[in-house]
């Protein structure tokens, strides 16, 4: 495994448009055309080439939930497809398949009614309605985060 800083000195090299920071946490910020990376965190160069991902398939910073994983499925192809063969690194699928499946059980979590547990759908941002009791709430933003859900509706 090649050091992350060789790694991260190529991509600044590589995309030059884009800033690449240090930080405790992995994202992408469409908004500053930033790629946050976490140089200690397992896998880190792994991580990185995902955050690059959604940077090159120029993903918007949030949009809603259903959306997300889409966008998360999307940036490790382009990770795994584009980046990996040009940087000679490999992503195990075992680590993509665990990272998609700390998003779906986050959907899960903020999809389920607090009241009686069936599964609702996402009306608008952040905002979910029970398809069984019709019960309405609201979620947090973010996935880094717990997942908090707000009743609105007490019908
Ligand atoms: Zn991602
Ligand atoms: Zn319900």
């Amino acid at each position: 495994m090649q050091p992350i800083s060789s790694l991260v000195a190529k991509l600044r090299r590589d995309f030059a448009q884009l800033t690449f920071v240090e930080a405790d946490v992995s994202r992408w910020s469409a908004k500053t055309q930033t790629v946050y990376f976490a140089p200690h965190s397992p896998h880190a160069e792994w991580v990185l080439l995902h955050e690059l991902g959604h940077a090159c398939l120029q993903h918007a910073d949030y949009r809603r939930d259903v959306e997300l994983l889409a966008m998360e499925r999307d940036a490790w192809e382009y990770a795994t497809k584009t980046l990996t063969p040009k940087y000679n690194i490999t992503i195990e699928p075992d680590f993509i398949e665990d990272h998609l499946d700390t998003y779906r059980d986050w959907l899960h979590a903020k999809s389920t009614c607090p009241r009686c547990t069936l599964t609702g759908v996402e009306t608008s941002k952040q905002a979910y309605r029970c398809l069984g009791c019709q019960h309405v709430w609201n979620t947090n933003k973010g996935t880094q985060t717990r997942v908090r859900r707000y009743s609105r509706s007490s019908a």
